[in-house]
C-alpha cells in the first residue's frame, strides 16, 4: 500500500462540520455574526485591539498597504524568501518593490542587511514607506530590531504572519503588533488554523482598523463622523475611499471559530513533531531548523537544508526521490525576484547570496498537527534510506 504524506494539510473534526452546518441553517451566509465572533477570538488570541477578517491574507496584505497610504512612487521592501503575495500587495497599490536578504540561520529578513540597505537608501533619498517582514515557517522575525529601524528611518511595518498564528515573540503573541503597525494571518488549509480561504489583519490603531474595514467593503462607511455630507435618511451611507469586496463569509468564520478552540493544541503538536524530527534526523547530512530563543514558532513548516558537500546526490535528485517515495515535499520558496514578473524589474540575484543559498538546498518536509507518529516515521525512514 502506498501512502501519500503531504507537507501540510488541514484537520477537520466533526465539531468543525457541525459549526459550518449550523451557519448554513441560519440567517447569515455572508459576513455576519460568525465573522464578528471569529474576529473577537483572533483579537483575544493575539492581544490586538482590532482584528479585521477578510477573504484571504492576500486581500489583508493589500488592505494593509492601502491603509498605510502606499501608492504610486512609494517603495515597499520585503523578504525574497516568501510567497509572492508578500510583495504583490505593494504592486497592487502602484508602489515599487525591493528585497532585503535573509539571515541564513532564521531564514527571516536580516536586520543587519536591512540597516545597511536603509543607510544606502537614505543617502540616495529612496527610503521605503513600508517594510514587510515575513515570519517564515512560523518563526518570528527580529521585530525589536526592525521596530527600532522603523522609528529611526520613519517607515511603517506590516508583519506577514501568514505562517505564525499561535506563535509568540518574546512574551507577546504574534499579532500583538508591539513593533509593527499591522499583522496579517492566512487561514489557507495548508497553514495552521483554516477557514478554507481566509485571512485577517490585526492592529492596535483605531484609525487603521477603520480604514481596513472600509477597504474590505468598497470604501463604504456608516459612521456619521467620517461622512462628508449630512445624512439623507436611515438608508444613507457614503463611499469615502475606493475599496473592494474582500469580505469573509460566515461559513468560513464559523469554521475558523471552531478551529480557534484548538489553536494552542495545534501548535503544541507541531512543536512535538518538530522536536521528534530534530532527534530522529540529527545524524543525517542536513541542517535542521534553528530556533531563536526570542520566539515560539507557529511551526507552519519544517524546512531541512541539504549539506550538499556531504551528499552524492543533487538537491533535485533528493527532492525527486522523496516525492517518488510518497512524500509531498515542497520548496518554500523560489526567491520572489526570480519570478518572471519581478525579474523584468531588473533584480540582480548576486545581491541576495543568502536567499540564493537557501533556494539551492532547502526542502519542506511533511509537518501538520493531524500527522500521526506512524506517518512521521515513514518520513524519517525515507530520509534515512535516501541520504545514507
Ligand atoms: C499563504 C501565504 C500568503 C497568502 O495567503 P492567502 O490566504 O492564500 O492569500 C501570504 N504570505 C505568505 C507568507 C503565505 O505563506
Amino acid at each position: 500500500m502506498s501512502m501519500f504524506i503531504p507537507y501540510g494539510r488541514q484537520e477537520i473534526l466533526q465539531e468543525d462540520i457541525d459549526a459550518v452546518v449550523a451557519v448554513l441553517q441560519s440567517d447569515f451566509l455572508t459576513q455576519g455574526p460568525a465573522v464578528t465572533r471569529f474576529e473577537k477570538l483572533i483579537a483575544e488570541a493575539t492581544k490586538a485591539r482590532h482584528a479585521i477578517a477578510m477573504n484571504s491574507a492576500t486581500s489583508a496584505l493589500h488592505a494593509a498597504c492601502a491603509a498605510l497610504g502606499v501608492s504610486q512612487g512609494d517603495l515597499v521592501w520585503t523578504s525574497p524568501i516568501s510567497f509572492v503575495a508578500s510583495s504583490n500587495c505593494a504592486l497592487y497599490c502602484g508602489a515599487e518593490v525591493d528585497f532585503v536578504d535573509i539571515d541564513p540561520a532564521t531564514f527571516n529578513m536580516c536586520p543587519k542587511a536591512l540597516a545597511a540597505k536603509l543607510e544606502e537608501a537614505k543617502a540616495a533619498g529612496r527610503l521605503p514607506k513600508v517594510v514587510i517582514p515575513v515570519h517564515l515557517c512560523g518563526q518570528p522575525c527580529d521585530m525589536a530590531a526592525i521596530g527600532e529601524l522603523a522609528k529611526k528611518y520613519g517607515f511603517k511595518v506590516i508583519e506577514d504572519a501568514s505562517h505564525a498564528i499561535g506563535g509568540r515573540y518574546r512574551d507577546e503573541p504574534v499579532g500583538a503588533c508591539a513593533h509593527s503597525d499591522i499583522a496579517v494571518f492566512s487561514f489557507h488549509p495548508v497553514k495552521i488554523v483554516t477557514t478554507a480561504e481566509g485571512g485577517c489583519a490585526t492592529t492596535q490603531d483605531d484609525e487603521l482598523a477603520a480604514a481596513l474595514e472600509r477597504f474590505r467593503t468598497h470604501g463604504i462607511t456608516r459612521d456619521p463622523n467620517l461622512m462628508e455630507n449630512a445624512s439623507d435618511g436611515p438608508w444613507y451611507y457614503e463611499q469615502i475611499d475606493l475599496g473592494y469586496n474582500y469580505r469573509m463569509t460566515d461559513l468560513q468564520a464559523a469554521l475558523g471559530c471552531s478551529q480557534m478552540q484548538r489553536l494552542d493544541g495545534m501548535v503544541a503538536r507541531r512543536h512535538e513533531l518538530a522536536e521528534r524530527y530534530d532527534t530522529l534526523l540529527a545524524d543525517l547530512p542536513l541542517d535542521l531548523p534553528f530556533r531563536h530563543s526570542d520566539g515560539y514558532s507557529g511551526f507552519h513548516l519544517y524546512v531541512v537544508q541539504l549539506k550538499l558537500n556531504e551528499i552524492e546526490k543533487s538537491h533535485l535528485e533528493v527532492f525527486e526521490q522523496w516525492r517518488a517515495a510518497g512524500l509531498g515535499v515542497n520548496l518554500h520558496y523560489i526567491p520572489i525576484y526570480r519570478q518572471p514578473h519581478y525579474a523584468k524589474m531588473g533584480f540582480d540575484k548576486a545581491g541576495f547570496p543568502n536567499a540564493e543559498d537557501y533556494y539551492s538546498r532547502s526542502i519542506s518536509i511533511p509537518l501538520y498537527h493531524g500527522m500521526s507518529d506512524a506517518q512521521q516515521e515513514v518520513v524519517v525512514d525515507t530520509l534515512h534510506e535516501t541520504l545514507r
